[in-house]
């Protein structure tokens, strides 16, 4: 039997692999299909999917978006996405400006922290890709200012820290709304970052993001505890959701985490793959 993996990153955003090395990486790992799903952006896409016809391998065309939540992060992801469609086009522009104008603000942040850095060493460090906190982490490491990219992100960068900046975020609705207008199937990413867990809210929120068009959600997380896992396949049936599942794979160096297995105990059926696709063929 072989395998896929349903949540993957490369250079177009903040993982290590360009888009058609991560896809011979993961054929040459056996497995069957994969999906890339960059935050916030579908740049790496033309070359993932090229890159799969030229050796055999199937890739889906994916993304990952952060959407506006709290107490927790939410995080969606889209499957089988139309990357021409013009809606999906024009609302990821958008994103990437804001992002755009976020990234300056770091800088002046950690430049009144003390910490000599620029916005070239930053975009440097992005390797021509999406630039995000793990490159000011990067930077941060790089020059010494910290010992690791954990303490670059406790010290400065995480939420509620001194150098930290808000980013524009999308609202659930809105973000489903244009993966579906892009042909595509949206899924809850990691439920476990939503700060729910053993909330009775957690269920009416599903039932609203189900109402607004969400179809399925990420059951199988290098994360999720055996409960969990549980907990998201009953509330998964329950609501007649698809039941995917993904690795986050940023190829980071030194990482226990590797693509189509997380930390060794992650096996994902292509027949995953099969329940999307029914999905999209499904009327809505
Ligand atoms: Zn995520
Ligand atoms: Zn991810």
């Amino acid at each position: 039997m072989k395998y896929v993996d349903l949540h993957l990153h490369t250079t177009a955003s903040d993982g290590v692999m360009s888009p058609s090395g991560i896809v011979r990486y993961a054929k040459a790992k056996e497995l069957q299909a994969i999906a890339v799903t960059d935050h916030d952006t579908i740049e790496g896409l033309e070359e993932a999917v090229g890159e799969g016809k030229k050796i055999g391998f199937e890739v889906i065309p994916g993304i990952e978006i952060s959407a506006e939540f709290s107490p927790g992060s939410m995080h969606l992801l889209g499957y089988f996405l139309d990357i021409h469609h013009p809606l999906l086009v024009e609302k990821l522009k958008y994103l990437q400006e804001a992002r755009a104008a976020r990234n300056p603000k770091i800088v002046e942040k950690l430049n009144r922290l003390g910490v000599r850095i620029s916005y070239e060493d930053v975009v440097k460090a992005s390797g021509g890709g999406q630039v995000g906190r793990p490159h000011f982490a990067q930077v941060l490491l790089d020059k010494g200012y910290v010992r690791s990219i954990q303490e670059a992100f406790e010290r400065f960068l995480k939420k509620g820290a001194p150098a930290y900046a808000d980013k524009f975020r999308f609202k659930a609705s809105e973000a489903i709304n244009f993966i579906n207008g892009a042909n595509g199937i949206a899924v809850l990413a990691h439920p476990n970052t939503l700060g729910m867990n053993g909330n009775a809210g957690f269920e009416a929120l599903l039932l609203q993001l189900v109402k607004e068009g969400l179809r399925g959600i990420e059951v199988y997380y290098p994360e999720h505890s055996p409960s969990d896992v549980a907990r998201y396949k009953l509330i998964a049936e329950k609501l007649g959701l698809v039941m995917t599942g993904g690795t986050d794979y940023h190829g980071i160096e030194g990482s226990e985490l590797d693509i189509g297995i997380g930390r060794g105990d992650l096996r994902l059926p292509y027949s995953i793959v099969e329940q999307l696709k029914a999905a999209q063929a499904r009327p809505r």
